[in-house]
């Protein structure tokens, strides 16, 4: 039987790890994919201290390294349910097995919508973005194309602004949601047009991205935009319904828990995207990743 299971292989699974580990404690990190995470997608990662510049997916090879050669064991396999028999004693099921631990921690991370247009998935991370926050200032004083119309785009909108030349915002319908006061400091941005009608159709070039194409919604016009890069802020999904009915969602389905990541299901914790918070970041990931190691190493210790 394993002290912890950690569910993700992200930077708040990693970081779980390395906490856990450090604790004395023994740990299976159970990964649907591939090492890394969201991160792994991204080519430049610059705010992430310590590091001036270097590749997402270099980032999570180090990470991944530290708690390899700290004993951590790893299995390729996706987690579709979590029970409690009684305190420190869980089963993780998984498409192939069945794992026993005293803890679980779920680092399941999140996905942000696509479009799901063609030519999207060829241009990713060279020319189609989610994250304005992470690959933004790469586009200094160049022309984007923003995709989206509520409060992260909004956001996206007054933070791509500051470093673009000019944001073209395409919205779907005719109007702005989100917050009043972000839909004013948006307006009031000169190098951004809001372009309302249309949805994305096609991600345009062949060797490098040039532009997309829309479609009016519900119509049949269509309009080109070139630019350098497209930022897609159509809002990000979390997949927290293995996990249910152990714990506890909120009403877009992200687990809720305390600042000390516990969730609704004592022995059970959350960290990283995952999870209900405001900033969904590899450094708010990793500070989760070690808060809810510590808290499973002292449920599992009595305290
Ligand atoms: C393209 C891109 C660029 C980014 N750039 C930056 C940046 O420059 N700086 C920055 O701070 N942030 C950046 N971010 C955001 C950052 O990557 C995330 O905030 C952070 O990685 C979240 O880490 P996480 O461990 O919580 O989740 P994730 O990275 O989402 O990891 C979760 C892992 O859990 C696995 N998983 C999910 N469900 C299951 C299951 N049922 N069973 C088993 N495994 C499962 C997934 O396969 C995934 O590997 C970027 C994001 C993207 C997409």
């Amino acid at each position: 039987m394993t002290d912890i299971i950690i569910i993700g292989a992200g930077a708040a699974g990693m970081t779980a790890a390395l906490y856990s580990l450090r604790a004395g404690k023994s740990v299976t990190i159970i990964e649907a994919e591939s090492i890394g995470g969201q991160i792994a997608n991204s080519p430049r990662v610059e705010n992430f201290p310590g590091f001036s510049s270097i590749s997402g997916l270099e980032l999570a090879d180090k990470m991944f390294e530290q708690v390899n050669a700290l004993g951590a064991a790893l299995e390729i396999d996706r987690v579709v349910g979590v029970e409690k028999h009684s305190e420190k004693h869980f089963t993780v099921k998984t498409e192939y097995g069945a794992y026993e631990c005293g803890s679980v921690i779920i680092a399941g991370g999140v996905k942000h919508r696509r479009l799901n247009v063609p030519g999207e998935d060829k241009f990713l991370g060279k020319g189609v973005y989610y994250c304005a926050v992470c690959d933004g200032a790469f586009y200094k004083d160049k022309e984007v194309i923003l995709v989206g119309d509520a409060n992260s785009a909004l956001q996206y909108a007054l933070l791509l602004s500051n470093y673009c030349s000019k944001v073209s915002m395409v919205t779907m319908f005719d109007k702005l949601f989100g917050d009043n006061c972000l839909q004013q400091a948006v307006r009031s941005r000169e190098n951004v047009e809001i372009i309302s009608g249309f949805v994305a159709s096609s991600v345009m070039g062949d060797g490098a991205f040039e532009g997309v194409e829309f479609v009016r919604t519900g119509g049949t016009e269509k309009m080109t935009l070139k630019a350098e890069a497209l930022f897609v802020a159509i809002g990000q999904i979390p997949d927290n319904k293995a996990f249910t009915p152990l714990v506890t969602l909120d009403k877009s389905g992200f687990i809720e828990c305390t600042d000390d990541c516990r969730t609704s299901a004592s022995g059970v914790f959350a960290a990283g995207d995952c999870r209900v918070k405001s900033v969904r970041q590899l450094t708010t990931a990793v500070a989760d990743g070690a808060v809810a190691a510590l808290a499973a190493a002292a449920y599992l210790d009595g305290e």
